[in-house]
């Protein structure tokens, strides 16, 4: 279990350094949780980020799923570092999000966008044709 927690940072600390630069002095945290209905979560506190990854990805999920899934969740995170959101803007996005389909539409897009820019288009596919339990 640690170690497979371990190998989630490792592989989010890779990708950072190899295609989020722009993160550079953000440390994100990776950790495995119940999270129900979702692959991953984001959260942005104001003392800690942590990317959140359901306990059942790594037991239905390739490697190359897991990587889409984690560049998926850094490019959320290089969104708010580009708009240069603090704590505050990042939480009221996060409310929007939660409140509205079409805001939510919006992000996702963009977020899809991102994905292709970084060249993880192989990885995002295979994520994306992997069902939900
Ligand atoms: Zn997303």
């Amino acid at each position: 279990m640690l170690k497979q927690r371990d190998n989630y940072q490792k592989i989010v600390n890779e990708l950072i350094e190899k295609s989020f630069p722009e993160l550079g002095n953000w440390e994100i945290k990776v950790t495995e949780k119940d999270l129900g209905n979702f692959k991953g979560k984001i959260k942005f506190y104001p003392w800690e980020k942590c990317i959140f990854v359901d306990t059942k990805v790594r037991k239905t999920h390739p490697r190359l799923g897991i990587i889409g899934l984690l560049v998926h969740e850094l490019c959320h995170f290089s969104i708010f570092k580009k708009n240069n959101w603090g704590w505050f803007k990042v939480n009221f996005d996060y409310l929007c999000y939660s409140l509205s389909k079409d805001y939510r539409k919006r992000v996702e897009g963009e977020v899809e966008k991102m994905i292709l820019e970084k060249g993880y288009k192989k990885e995002n596919k295979i994520l994306h044709n992997i069902k939900k339990w």
